[in-house]
């Protein structure tokens, strides 16, 4: 496909910054994660001159268990076999009591990628639309005029008509311009995830020829561990909400012990890191008049999951569409409707993601009684892993999943629903 590109715009004036505007673009992109490069393309492919600036060189590591749904693939406009690790069919859930409950199917329920590779992939896809993309290029400081924005580098100072914040949990973008100043503790959950390399066939002895993920509910609580496989690594991780958190690197290490035992392998834990990541459940404070904030600088994650990819996709998408309608606007350019076409796209289903999450991880107890009515209810067992692998929209499984549990299971239920 072949875009047609503007010739670049002349300089804004730029009257409130003086004279230290050095490049003028129609939008910059702070991070080139998945939010970012997905932006930038889109926007690209609009006819904008768009500039992403990542601060490390690609490829990066990035903490992530490098799931990726069905619906993932479907929103990206080209083919991401060359960076798909394994297909999955199905899911395999542990109980805090050790009961094992699988479900599988035989169409491919979901993918796993290397973030590493993925995201450079995505960014390839921008550059290749003609967004340019500079790396190594950390951003210390962002300013909003009424007409223009400022990103500040060490080495640089970039200007645009609008700016999109595209930088993570730990959003510089957010603070600098005020959008969104930081995370409460039940705001936010702290992760700590490790690529285990493993050969080939070793995983697949673990996750058999179905290439199944694993969860596990019990080692933390308000939270939850999984084994993700790629094709010669696993994402092995924990994660739980900072409010409820307590010695999450001694449930760490139980969890390694008892995955080694379990599965009779010895994990090298050489590449293990911490991250955080926004478990809001809603959307607000996401833009200014020139500034929007994409994927997890917004806090678009699913809090019962932890899925993040997806809504960073969607909103980079939206992003570049409200920045290509407020652009011609000059000086009136607003991109307040962003937060409201975030919200019609996925609100509902951060917010349902959110009350499951409130029932599920609650307890040891809640888990358990969740997985015993998994255990002996097919149906169930198909409704949790469709949730799993986010193949339904939230409120479907939701609402599918409570009927089945009052009918078939109604003193479970009763323990379970406050
Ligand atoms: C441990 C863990 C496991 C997860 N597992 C999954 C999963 O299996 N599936 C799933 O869907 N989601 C998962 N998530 C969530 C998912 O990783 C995020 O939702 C997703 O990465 C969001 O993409 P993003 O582009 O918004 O941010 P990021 O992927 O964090 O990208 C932000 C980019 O901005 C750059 N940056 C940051 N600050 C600056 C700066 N000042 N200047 C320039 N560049 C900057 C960073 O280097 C980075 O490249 C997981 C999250 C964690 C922490």
């Amino acid at each position: 496909m072949c875009y047609k590109r503007e010739k670049k715009k002349p300089p804004l004036p730029y009257k409130d910054f003086g004279e230290i505007a050095l490049v003028t673009y129609d939008l910059i992109v702070v991070g080139g994660g998945p939010a970012g490069t997905t932006c930038a393309r889109r926007a690209a492919q609009l006819g904008l001159e768009v500039l992403v600036l990542e601060k490390a060189h690609h490829p990066r590591r990035k903490a992530c268990g490098g799931g990726i749904t069905v619906r993932v693939r479907d929103a990206l406009d080209f083919d991401l076999s060359p960076v798909i690790e394994r297909e999955a069919y199905g899911v395999r859930i542990y109980s805090p009591s050790g009961m094992v409950i699988e479900q599988s199917r035989s169409e491919s329920s979901g993918f796993t990628v290397r973030r590493e590779s993925f995201d450079s992939f995505l960014l390839k896809k921008a550059q290749e639309v003609g967004v340019e993309v500079v790396e190594g290029a950390k951003v210390l400081d962002v300013m909003e005029s009424s007409a223009s924005v400022i990103a500040v580098t060490e080495n640089e100072t970039y200007t645009s008509r609008l700016l999109v914040g595209a930088d993570g949990t730990n959003s510089l973008v957010g603070r600098k311009t005020g959008i969104n100043t930081g995370w409460r503790d039940d705001e936010v959950g702290l992760c700590i995830e490790a690529s285990v390399p493993m050969e080939f066939s070793e995983i697949s002895r673990i996750v058999n020829e179905k290439s199944i993920i694993e969860i596990y509910f019990g080692p933390v609580l308000y939270g939850y561990a999984w084994a993700f496989p790629k094709k010669t690594e696993f994402s092995l991780g924990i994660g739980v909400r900072v409010s409820k958190m307590q010695n999450l690197k001694d449930e760490w290490k139980r969890f390694i012990a008892g995955f080694e035992e379990r599965h009779s392998i010895k994990c090298d834990l050489h590449d293990t890191t911490a991250a955080r990541l926004p478990l809001r459940g809603k959307i607000r404070n996401t833009c200014s008049k020139r500034v929007m904030l994409v994927g997890d600088a917004a806090g678009y994650v699913a809090p019962v999951t932890g899925e993040g990819i997806i809504y960073a996709i969607k909103s980079g998408k939206i992003a570049a569409e409200v920045a290509n309608e407020e652009i011609p606007k000059g000086e009136n350019a607003n991109v307040s409707s962003y937060e409201q076409r975030c919200k019609n796209a996925f609100n509902q289903d951060l917010a349902i993601a959110q009350s499951l999450a409130k029932i599920l991880l609650k307890s040891n107890k809640n888990m358990e009684l969740a997985c015993q009515a998994a255990y002996t209810d097919q149906t169930l067992r198909e409704y949790v892993m469709e949730l799993v692998m986010g193949i339904r929209p939230y409120k479907e499984l939701r609402n599918r999943i409570l009927k089945r549990l009052l009918l078939k299971h109604p003193l479970k239920a009763l323990k379970l629903i406050p």
